[in-house]
């Protein structure tokens, strides 16, 4: 059976959410096999056996944590080339999407990035994207056959099919080029104890409308153990950080239910958050265009809308 290939997204050993996704995914189109870079890979066999990894292959060498990227591709691109995996899926990151191209580039495989869907049709593998803010949505088949894919967070369930995966050590040497960009230093992002954003099931998300006070957002957000996202109008405005931005350039999110409060809808909005499966906005203007695209709406103050919806979360929750 054709091999696939899917690079672990994990901290410490910790793995992702994403990955059990990607392995889910990678059964349709063929055999799982996990590639872990970095230390603690006992810790991570156990949750990638349930998903049905075939495979780890594992390099802890400092030289895939030292410098930026490019080691990542290339230690991608050998194994590729030893395992003729027909496909490599990739967690849709910014770092997951530069390893991708790079990887595509030695590879000569096909490229998608931001992918809602992968499916096997008769055979051969087939993309679903959602393009232009979502107006569009676009399937792709690679011409080559071959495929390396960015995958979009919560873009299947995950299921379990347990398998006893076999641990197989990679020996790996950076070329010269790949040592061009060292990491000087890193540092830890400060815990909110909220879900990652481009993780979540549950994004709540606060705009103009707050007035710069996300206090009733954030207490939503907790009472659902939501992620807290924001539209570039109030992160411009110095009310939350650019990291929590949701849009064309901020982050892309596709939650299970996404909660636009006090944002108007803007496409350049939209573009992060419009592959969401259900939405809902709560907006005192009725015109909005944020409308046009809501599962439900709530037209009303958000402070007092919120903390109504925040009250009747925790009191169903007992
Ligand atoms: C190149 C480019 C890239 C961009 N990238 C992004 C991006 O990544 N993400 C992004 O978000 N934007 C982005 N923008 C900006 C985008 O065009 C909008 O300006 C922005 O999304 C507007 O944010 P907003 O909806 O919070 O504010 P507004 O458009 O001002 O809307 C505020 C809304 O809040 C409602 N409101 C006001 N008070 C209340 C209340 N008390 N209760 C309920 N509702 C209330 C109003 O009716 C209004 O609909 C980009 C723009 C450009 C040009």
């Amino acid at each position: 059976m054709a091999v696939v290939l899917v690079l672990v997204d994990h901290l410490d050993g910790k793995v992702r959410k994403t990955t059990a996704e990607l392995l889910t995914i990678a059964r349709r189109i063929g055999e799982p096999s996990s590639v872990f870079l970095g230390a603690n890979v006992q810790a991570a066999a156990d949750i990638l056996g349930k998903y049905g990894s075939q495979k780890i292959y594992h390099c802890d060498s400092a030289e895939l944590t030292d410098y930026l990227v490019v080691p990542q591709a290339e230690l991608l691109a050998q194994l590729v080339a030893e395992t003729s995996a027909v496909a490599v899926l990739i967690p849709s990151t910014p770092e997951g999407k530069e390893v991708a191209a790079r990887l595509a580039v030695k590879t000569g495989y096909g490229l998608v990035t931001d992918a809602v869907d992968v499916q096997s049709v008769d055979g051969r593998i087939v993309t679903t994207q959602s393009v232009f803010a979502g107006s569009y949505t676009v399937k792709s088949t690679p011409s080559k056959g071959n495929a390396v894919i960015t995958v979009k967070p919560n873009s299947a369930p995950p299921q379990q099919q347990p398998a006893q995966p076999e641990l197989t050590p990679v020996d790996f040497t950076a070329s010269d080029l790949a040592r061009t960009a060292r990491i000087t230093a890193s540092s830890p992002k400060e815990k909110s104890g909220r879900p990652e954003l481009t993780e979540a099931a549950i994004v709540v998300s606060g705009g103009r409308g707050t007035g710069g006070d996300f206090t009733k957002v954030e207490d939503f957000a907790d009472s659902l153990r939501a992620a807290v996202g924001a539209s570039r109008a109030a992160v411009d405005a110095g009310w939350y950080p650019h990291t929590s931005q949701v849009g064309q350039t901020g982050k892309q999110v596709s939650p299970q239910l996404y909660v636009a409060c006090g944002i108007s809808g803007a496409i350049q909005h939209r573009a992060g958050m419009q592959t969401s499966k259900t939405i809902i906005a709560v907006n005192k203007d009725q015109e909005a265009p944020i409308f046009e695209l809501v599962d439900f709406g709530v037209v009303g103050d958000l402070f007092a809308v919120l903390p109504q919806a925040t009250d009747a979360v925790k009191s169903s929750k007992g």
